[in-house]
């Protein structure tokens, strides 16, 4: 096992695309981590710097305290796994799993004893004999990790690897790597866009936009304090709602202005953040989870407006109202939603039994004691 370590790690492109940019990041010994991003981030690119596939423009890369940078793949004792796992077709499954053993010239016994391991680990004892066309897509992604395993790496490297797979069996596959891991304890480092992919499995989730790290930390940390407007909309399904409003300073307080609504900034906020006093007067980029928004009660305090409900998708013990927000001077898209000019849908997480149907008209009731914040020009949360 090995911590890999990079430092100011840059690939820019034959004309000029800059697809890394100057990226800092320490995976511990041990460590599960995910690097997410929208796609063209630079996810691949940065592990496949590391795999050695790729040059790199500026910068350097350790695995295991050793400088790897001018070393061959096949020299920095990691391992890969693809989205396109390319099994050997006229090998069976015993012999796809040794090939990589056989080729460094270990010994047949131990390849045996390796392969045999390996099979068991992964529920392929069964399979052994059989070639790849008689496999299942999820046994073959089995054999494809088997073949990554084998070796027992320093590392592994894996860029998408359950992306070909149908929903159920990614789920599924999904709690086998998070078993292996925990087995193996091998360093990790998984490429993936699927941001519930990398909230499940990442003991820690790196988040890229256009090629610059833009947070890095435990999951439930990037979901409860993002950093930045990129990683508040890119973390968290559905994406966080995000409005440009002003804040105001009156004789109720400091409020927020969201078009014809003023409402009062909580106490816990203003203790929470206090520079959001110094914004009284400038607009302010408001940040609401789906689950801060709910049906309003009829005695409730909290501020409310009323909205027409555009989709209710329901999603069995839980339902997602989808409504035309307040009207603002300015909306903020998230990244991961199309801007096409259409206006930005805001969100809210109901119970499975609310009353709500396409088309109602509903008071929603907004939780502001636990808003986000961000300045509009940096887009870095306040402080
Ligand atoms: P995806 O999720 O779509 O695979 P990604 O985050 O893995 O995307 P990369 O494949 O690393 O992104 O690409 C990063 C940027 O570098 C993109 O703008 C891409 O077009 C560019 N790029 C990738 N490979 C090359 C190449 N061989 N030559 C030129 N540009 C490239």
């Amino acid at each position: 096992m090995a911590e890999v370590i990079m430092t100011g790690v840059t690939k820019v492109f034959p004309g000029g695309t800059v697809a890394v940019d100057h990226v800092d990041l320490s995976v511990a010994d041990g460590e599960f981590i995910v690097l997410v991003g929208p796609s063209g981030c630079g996810k691949s690119t940065l592990l496949r710097m590391v795999a050695g596939l790729e040059d790199m423009t500026e910068g350097t890369i350790a695995i295991g305290g050793r400088i790897v940078n001018d070393l061959p793949p096949k020299e920095r004792d990691i391992a890969m796994v693809f989205q396109n796992y390319a099994l050997y077709p006229h090998m069976t499954v015993s012999q796809n799993l040794g090939f990589s053993l056989r080729i460094r010239g270990t010994r047949k016994p131990q390849i045996e004893e390796q392969v045999g391991e390996t099979a068991r680990v992964l529920g392929l004892t069964t399979l052994l004999d059989r070639k790849p066309a008689a496999l299942s897509g999820g046994q073959r992604q089995r054999v494809a990790m088997g073949r990554a395993i084998v070796r027992r790496p320093q590392v592994f490297l894996m860029d998408e690897p359950l992306s070909n797979l149908d929903a159920k069996l990614r789920v599924a596959m999904r709690g086998e790597l998070s078993r292996l891991h925990q087995q193996y304890g091998t360093t990790t480092i998984y490429v993936t866009h699927d941001q519930v992919e990398a909230m499940t499995l990442g003991n820690r989730i790196a988040v890229l936009d256009h090629g610059k790290l833009q947070q890095v930390g435990p999951p439930d940390e990037l979901y409860a304090a993002p950093r930045n407007v990129f990683v508040a909309g890119f973390i968290g399904s559905p994406a966080m709602n995000l409005a440009a409003c002003r804040i105001e300073d009156g004789d109720g307080g400091i409020s927020l202005q969201l078009g014809e609504h003023r409402w009062p900034v909580p106490e816990n906020q203003l203790a929470l953040r206090p520079s959001l006093r110094s914004y009284a007067g400038r607009e302010i980029v408001l940040g609401l989870r789906p689950s801060a928004i709910g049906l309003a009660e009829s005695d409730g305090t909290a501020p409310r407006v009323r909205v027409t409900a555009v989709t209710v998708e329901s999603l069995g013990g839980e339902k997602n109202l989808l409504f035309v927000p307040p009207a603002v001077d300015r909306q903020v898209p998230t990244a991961v939603a199309e801007d096409d000019g259409s206006p930005t849908l805001w969100t809210a997480r109901l119970p499975a039994l609310a009353p709500v149907r396409a088309g109602d008209t509903v008071t929603v009731s907004v939780d502001l004691s636990r808003a986000h914040f961000f300045d509009p020009d940096s887009t870095e949360a306040l402080a």
